[in-house]
């Protein structure tokens, strides 16, 4: 069992602890520390706030958690302006292909504010239960807070699975409910199958720069978790006759926030969601310099697409970061990917190789990028993209 224990001796009654916990769970007794075991969660934030060491966090080591307890697949419903996540469709759809392994039924958490008419949008797509937490202080940004919530939420569902986008939002919040619940969490899947014997979550997805696809599994704790990657599995379309519920969740408290949202202040100059982007133009080192920029952004506005970048051009500080296309960038898998100057480094590859379509201009012959493309033009970009430019405008 885990614990947590104030040291009469040690506590000075300075009230530090008090301050930071964000459930009210400590109260001051004649100048000790005294901590309502009802309201902590056991999340650490006094043991660090406090100067004297006086509050000590016993975790129990190789807990056995009985996993038995846990069905169902659960999705977690990202939003963001009041508008649902495109990846959540995608996730539904993996939660429907798992259903038909597991037989189980498919939960959706909404945490936000004024999120109800989300929670409906997701039942059109399959999803039986969808839990709603409605709350001013959940509202964009406030993942702190969100992860507490959720993580309660999760507690008392025990879905077997918990799955969510390979997203901004998902990278930021699933690992804070992971720690939570102190269970596994695989980021960035591209598949995820049911292992038919042990009715195990298979999390695969690439590992060591995208060389090996590795497979994952959580045996011993419950939820499974993953995020997974956009744009790399079919949407869920809408079922027939929705049969799905709301469960309403107003009981489950809601923290004080630890962080303040002052406001938001969108990217200057980043006019076209890269991700969602059906054409992409993407510059490489072969551009030689940053006046060059130009020149791939006006092929990438006469057919209509967004203009990428490889790490090469934004390290150099030529393009946003917010361009970068690969590993360590955006994920995109548009109908065309045009690929200006770029070698083709498997860090690149990783984030572009499913486009539909690649067409490759570079002037090395042997440069890996024509491996995967589809179409390839060798020669100088100078020459080729105006004279694309030129026959596109015609
Ligand atoms: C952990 C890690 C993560 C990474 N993540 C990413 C990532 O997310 N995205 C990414 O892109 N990279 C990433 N990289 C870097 C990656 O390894 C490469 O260094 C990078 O992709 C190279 O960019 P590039 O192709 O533009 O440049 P280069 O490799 O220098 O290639 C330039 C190409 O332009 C061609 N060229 C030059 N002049 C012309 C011309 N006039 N006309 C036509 N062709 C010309 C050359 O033949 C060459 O093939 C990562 C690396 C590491 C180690
Ligand atoms: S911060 Fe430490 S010393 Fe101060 S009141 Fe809390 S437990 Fe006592
Ligand atoms: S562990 Fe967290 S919830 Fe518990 S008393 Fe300390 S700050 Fe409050």
């Amino acid at each position: 069992m885990s614990g947590i224990q104030v040291i009469e001796h040690k506590c000075v009654g300075c009230k530090k602890c008090q301050k930071v916990c964000p459930y009210d769970a400590i109260d001051m007794v004649e100048k000790l520390a005294v901590i309502n075991l009802d309201k902590c969660t056991l999340c650490g934030a006094c043991v660090d706030a406090c100067p004297f060491e006086a509050i000590v966090i016993e975790k129990a080591t190789g807990e056995k958690q009985d996993i038995s307890s846990y069905s169902g697949i659960c999705v977690y419903a990202e939003h963001r302006n009041g508008v649902l996540s495109s990846v959540v469709k995608e996730i539904i759809g993996v939660a429907r292909r798992l259903k038909e392994s597991l037989d189980k039924p498919i939960y959706a958490i909404v945490v936000g504010q004024d999120v109800k008419r989300i929670a409906e949008e997701i039942l059109e797509y399959g999803v039986d239960e969808a839990w709603v937490r409605e709350d001013p202080r959940l509202g964009d940004y406030a993942e702190d807070v969100q992860a507490d919530v959720v993580a309660a939420i999760l507690q008392e569902m025990r879905p077997e699975i918990f799955l969510g986008g390979g997203t901004i939002i998902g990278r930021s919040l699933l690992p804070r409910v992971a720690v939570r619940l102190k269970t596994g969490l695989t980021a960035d899947c591209t598949e995820l199958t049911i292992d038919e014997e042990t009715k195990n979550l298979r999390q695969t997805r690439p590992a060591f720069g995208g060389n090996i696809m590795a497979t994952i599994l959580t045996t011993a704790h419950r939820p499974q978790m993953a995020t997974v990657r956009h744009k790399v599995m079919p949407e869920a379309k809408k079922v027939e006759k929705p049969q799905g519920r709301i469960v309403p969740a107003d009981y489950i408290p809601v923290p004080k926030p630890r962080i303040e949202v002052l406001g938001f202040v969108p990217e200057e100059g980043q006019t076209v969601n890269l991700v969602e982007a059906d054409i992409i133009v993407s510059a490489g080192r072969g551009i030689q310099d940053p006046k060059n920029v130009g020149l791939i952004a006006k092929l990438a506005n006469a057919v209509g697409g967004a203009l990428g970048a490889s790490r090469a051009v934004v390290d150099a500080g030529w393009v946003p970061y917010s361009h970068q296309v690969g590993q360590t960038g955006k994920t995109v898998n548009p109908v065309v990917y045009i690929a200006c100057g770029i070698s083709g480094a498997i860090q690149h590859l990783a984030g572009m190789k499913s486009s539909d379509i690649i067409i490759a201009i570079n002037r090395d012959a042997n440069a890996p990028i024509f491996d995967v493309a589809h179409y390839g033009i060798v020669g100088n970009l100078f020459d080729v993209v105006p004279e694309l430019i030129k026959q596109i405008e015609k």
